[in-house]
């Protein structure tokens, strides 16, 4: 049993250790609770999330928000970078699968994040969804169920 708005302030602090100065914002729906998830794996998700958006936003703000929708749990994180062609989208939840175009490469990563994230959500009974538009941004939404 997870304390939403206590798990994401502190998720929030965590990220900031990690990476330093980055602009960050957070929205919270109000009627938010809790839910039931592993703690720990669920940050995992969430801050590889977080990761991918500064290593590839190119310095864009993150906006991360949270909120009920229906019976779902939906955490999303977003930026306003380079986003990922359209062509490689269907990809990039594959085991080690990294964008092979763009300056993306000059970043270091496995092509693990991702992967992982869908595992999480998976074993939650939830899904994952990725818009993202090339030169608009990205956002992923995780939705967890109650
Ligand atoms: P790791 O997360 O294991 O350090 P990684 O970041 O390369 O490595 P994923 O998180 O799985 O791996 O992401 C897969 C690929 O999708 C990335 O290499 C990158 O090309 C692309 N990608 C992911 N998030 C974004 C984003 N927010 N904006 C643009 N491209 C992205
Ligand atoms: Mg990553």
């Amino acid at each position: 049993r997870i304390p939403v708005q206590e798990f994401c302030m502190s998720l929030l602090e965590t990220f900031a250790r990690q990476s330093g100065e980055v602009e960050l914002s957070f929205y919270k729906v109000e009627d938010v609770d809790h839910v039931w998830a592993d703690r720990f794996l669920l940050e995992t998700a969430v801050l590889n999330l977080l990761d991918n958006a500064r290593k590839y936003g190119g310095q864009s703000q993150i906006f991360m928000h949270v909120a009920k929708s229906g019976s779902w749990l939906s955490l999303t994180v977003a930026d306003e970078g380079p986003g990922i062609p359209d062509r490689f989208q269907k990809y990039v939840f594959d085991k080690f699968y990294r964008v092979p175009e763009g300056n993306r490469h000059e970043v270091k990563g496995s092509g693990l994040g991702l992967f992982h994230v869908r595992e999480i959500v998976k074993a939650h009974g939830g899904k994952v969804k990725l818009i993202s538009e090339s030169g608009r941004g990205t956002k992923v939404t995780v939705l967890i169920p109650f």
